[in-house]
């Protein structure tokens, strides 16, 4: 995304091969993958924000990808909650640790709180 346009799932499926955009630019997710640079406004919030927070609750992460898995060093409140498949750097540190997807650790979170 070069120039910023958004396209929705049907236009990016239906294009032949790899979806381009007008501007002649490649379609991706807007999310970022791996080796790009992180929007440096929205790190600096995303940091702030976990230095404040009361409650943190991680999970379907090894924590082992820097620079996002560093953002919990920057977690002082409490509980840390960790959810993850395998073990992480920081299970020692938790106060809840659960061992499962995320996926549905979190589904039965929902039904529990519906039903
Ligand atoms: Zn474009």
């Amino acid at each position: 995304m070069q120039c910023g346009a958004s396209y929705g799932l049907d236009e990016v499926l239906s294009a032949p091969g790899v979806p381009h955009c007008r501007c002649g630019g490649i379609i991706k997710p807007d999310v970022v993958l791996y080796e790009e640079p992180l929007d440096e406004t929205i790190w600096r919030g995303a940091q702030e924000a976990v230095a404040e927070a009361d409650v943190m609750l991680v999970g379907g992460t090894s924590l082992s990808v820097y620079p996002a898995a560093g953002l919990i060093q920057l977690f002082s409140g409490e509980p840390l909650v960790l959810i993850n498949k395998s073990a992480t750097p920081y299970d020692s540190r938790a106060n809840l640790l659960i061992c499962g997807s995320i996926g549905q650790v979190l589904s039965k979170v929902v039904e529990r709180l519906n039903g």
